[in-house]
C-alpha cells in the first residue's frame, strides 16, 4: 500500500465513511506500523479534527459582526424573544 492510499483510507475512517473495506483497513494498519510519516500524518489529522469539533459555531453575535465588519452592513438587532 502506498502512503497516499493509506492516508485516503485513514481519512475516510476519520470522516466516519463506511465505504472502506476491511482489506483497506488491514492494509492501512500494516502500512502505519511501518511508516512513521503516515503515523505523523494521522496524528495531525486527528488533532485538526478535534480542533474543528471544539471550535465554536456561528452565533447571532458572530454573524452580526461579520456582516458589519466584512460587508459594511448593519445587521438587524438579534431578536431574543424568539
Ligand atoms: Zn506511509
Amino acid at each position: 500500500m502506498t502512503c497516499s492510499a493509506c492516508r485516503a483510507a485513514l481519512s475516510a475512517r476519520l470522516d466516519g465513511e463506511p465505504s472502506h473495506t476491511s482489506a483497506e483497513e488491514t492494509g492501512a494498519g500494516r502500512h502505519l506500523a511501518g511508516c512513521a510519516d503516515c503515523r505523523d500524518w494521522l496524528a495531525v489529522a486527528q488533532r485538526l479534527r478535534e480542533l474543528a469539533r471544539s471550535a465554536p459555531g456561528p452565533s447571532p453575535e458572530w454573524t452580526r459582526s461579520l456582516l458589519a465588519g466584512v460587508l459594511g452592513l448593519e445587521a438587524p438587532p438579534v431578536d431574543r424573544c424568539g
